[in-house]
C-alpha cells in the first residue's frame, strides 16, 4: 500500500515528503496506523549520515504507537482497534541462541531494525516509524495498556524506555544501589524515572546547570555538574552502577572514576565519533568494568511497559508536527529538548 512518509535523500538534505510501498499484511503480519513517533537521536545520527551504511532515502523513526488497522489470520496477540506500539527491530532469525533467550536484539544473524535493516536476506531497506502507517509480525508488536490520552507520552518508551530498562535490569539494579546516570536527554531521564521506580539512589550528572532541577523533579536524588571537578570528587569510588546516555564523545575516565570496587558502567551512547581511549589503571585497581548494550528483547519491552503503565510513568514530551522535524533535529543538537520531541502523526496529512 502506498503510504506517506518524511524521508531524508542525503545526509545533507532536509527530511521532506515521500511515499513508500508498504506490504499487505501476511498470515501473522499486524498492519498499524501510526499515531505518534518518538524522535530518538538515533534517527538523526543515521538520517545525516553519521553511521556509516545508511540507505537513501530514509525514513527514521522508532518509536512508534498506535492503532492495529488490520491483523492476518493468524495474529492472536493483538485485535483490530488495539493500541500497539513497535519500537527499534521488526524482524529478527527467532532460530538462534540468542533469539531463543528472548534477546532478539542480540540475534547471531543480526536483527532487523524498523528502520535502515534490510529485510532478511534481502537488500532492501526497512522504512521507520516518520510514516502514516506500518506492518509488522504480531512477535515485535508491543502491546500498549497505559490510558490512551497517554498515548504520545507513551512512544518514546519503545527506545528510550527499553534501552534502559534492559541494562538497569541486567545489572540489577534496585533498592539499596547508588547509581549514576550520565547525560539528561531522551534516554537519560527515562533511566532516571525507571531506575527511581525500582528503588535505587539515582544521582544524575549533566553538562546542562539548566536541568537541575527537572532532573529532581523526574526522581533524581541528588544531581552533578559533570563539568565541575570538585562536584566531581565528593562521588570518587562511590557507585555501583553507572549508565552513561551521552551522544557525544568525551571522557570516559571522569565516571569510571566514581565506581566502587566491582563496579560497573554501562555505555548506551553511539557517538558518531568515538571516545579517547579509556586509562587502564583504574579498571584494574577496584576491579571496575566498562560494559555496552543495545536496546531490550521483545518480552523484555513488553515486561517494561506493563510496568511503566502499573507505575505512571511515561516520558516527558514536547509534540510536533512533521513539519518541523528539522527544528527540533536542531535543538536535539544543543541538547536542549525536555526531554523527547514526538511527531503527532496526523500532521502528515497536511505535508
Ligand atoms: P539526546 O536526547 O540528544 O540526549 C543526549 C544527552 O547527552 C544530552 O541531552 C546531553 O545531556 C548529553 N550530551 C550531549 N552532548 C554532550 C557532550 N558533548 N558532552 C557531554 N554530554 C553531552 O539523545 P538520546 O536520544 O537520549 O540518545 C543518546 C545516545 O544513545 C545517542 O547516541 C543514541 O544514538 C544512542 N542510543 C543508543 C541505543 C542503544 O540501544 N544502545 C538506543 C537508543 C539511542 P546533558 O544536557 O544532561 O548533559
Ligand atoms: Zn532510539
Ligand atoms: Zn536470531
Amino acid at each position: 500500500m502506498l503510504t506517506r512518509a518524511y524521508a531524508a535523500h542525503s545526509p545533507t538534505m532536509p527530511l521532506a515528503p515521500f511515499e513508500i510501498e508498504r506490504r499487505e499484511p501476511g498470515p501473522n503480519d499486524v498492519a498499524i496506523d501510526i499515531l505518534y513517533c518518538g524522535v530518538c537521536h538515533s534517527d538523526l545520527h543515521t538520517v545525516r549520515g553519521e553511521w556509516p551504511g545508511v540507505l537513501y532515502p530514509s525514513v527514521a523513526g522508532h518509536e512508534i504507537v498506535g492503532r492495529v488497522r488490520a491483523v492476518g489470520p493468524d495474529v492472536t496477540k493483538v485485535r483490530v482497534g488495539s493500541l500497539v506500539g513497535v519500537g527499534c527491530m521488526v524482524d529478527s532469525c527467532r532460530t538462534c541462541a540468542a533469539c531463543a533467550r528472548n534477546l532478539e536484539q542480540y540475534c547471531e544473524n543480526g536483527f532487523i531494525a524498523t528502520y535502515n535493516g534490510s529485510s532478511l536476506g534481502g537488500s532492501e531497506n526497512t522504512y521507520g516509524g516518520y510514516s502514516a502507517a506500518i506492518v509488522v509480525d504480531e512477535h515485535f508488536v508491543l502491546r500498549i495498556t497505559h490510558n490512551e490520552n497517554d498515548l504520545a507520552a507513551v512512544a518514546p518508551l519503545l527506545c528510550a524506555g527499553i534501552t534502559t530498562w534492559s541494562p538497569l535490569r541486567h545489572w540489577n539494579v534496585g533498592p539499596g544501589m547508588k547509581i549514576g546516570v550520565v547525560g539528561i536527554g531522551g534516554l537519560g531521564h527515562m533511566a532516571i524515572k525507571l531506575a527511581h521506580a525500582l528503588g535505587a539512589h539515582v544521582v544524575a550528572f549533566t553538562t546542562s546547570p539548566s536541568k537541575r532541577e527537572a532532573a529532581l523533579a523526574l526522581g533524581a536524588d541528588e544531581v552533578v555538574i559533570s563539568t565541575d571537578n570538585s562536584q566531581m570528587l565528593m562521588h570518587a569510588a562511590s557507585f555501583s552502577f553507572i549508565l552513561n546516555t551521552v551522544a557525544a564523545s568525551h571522557d570516559l575516565d571522569a565516571f569510571m572514576a566514581l565506581l566502587k570496587l566491582d563496579g560497573t558502567m554501562t555505555v548506551v551512547g553511539v557517538p558518531s565519533s568515538p571516545h579517547p581511549s579509556p586509562a587502564i589503571a583504574p579498571f584494574i585497581f577496584k576491579r571496575r568494568s566498562l560494559a555496552g548494550s543495545v536496546i531490550g528483547g521483545i518480552a523484555e519491552t513488553q515486561e517494561m511497559l506493563d510496568f511503566c503503565a502499573r507505575h505512571d510513568i511515561t516520558a516527558d514530551i514536547e509534540t510536533i508536527a512533521i513539519q518541523d522535524i528539522e527544528a527540533a533535529f536542531a535543538r536535539m543538537v544543543k541538547s536542549d529538548v525536555q526531554y523527547r520531541f514526538v511527531i503527532d502523526m496526523a500532521t502528515l496529512k497536511t505535508a
